[in-house]
């Protein structure tokens, strides 16, 4: 995958996704959704978070070492396909945006992102902070970022 100079989406990603592709997207979605302004985060894909962590967490940050680490096996022992890996790595960068976990600043940050990509319907009663469907539907909602995926 590469992104062009001009800013055009890169090319599709294949049926697995690398750690180089993830580093790829956070500099990507680093420009779209949040103007540049994050940090840079090394992306790792890892069969055990580096601390220990709840089974069905997909992404873990370290903030101190600028690190996010990406589990590619669900909680059911699927394989993660690239599109939900980068919805994970997408959850994360909102982590890195603001600190307050899945609090109000969080919830605040998706509901920002969720404009942009013209998600007006926010079902309250879905208990969406958690997990990385919110951000698989940004992701959709998205023609630049569902090019990415085919
Ligand atoms: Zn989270």
């Amino acid at each position: 995958m590469s992104q062009s100079a001009d800013g055009s989406p890169p090319e599709s990603i294949g049926p697995s996704i690398t750690e180089q592709e993830l580093s790829e997207l956070f500099d990507l979605f680093n420009q779209h959704y949040f103007g540049g302004r994050l940090r840079k985060y090394q992306v790792r894909i890892v069969t055990q978070f580096s601390t220990e962590r709840r089974p069905e967490t997909g992404g873990h940050l370290y903030r101190k070492e600028r690190l996010i680490e990406i589990r590619p096996i669900s909680l059911f022992g699927d394989n993660r396909l690239p599109f939900e890996m980068a919805a994970i790595l997408l959850h994360e960068m909102v982590h890195v945006a603001v600190s307050d976990y899945h609090g109000q600043k969080f919830k605040e940050e998706v509901r920002r992102l969720q404009r942009l990509a013209g998600i007006d319907e926010i079902d309250e009663g879905y208990d969406i902070w958690e997990g990385t469907e919110q951000f698989v539907m940004i992701l959709e909602q998205s023609p630049w970022a569902r090019r990415l995926f085919r």
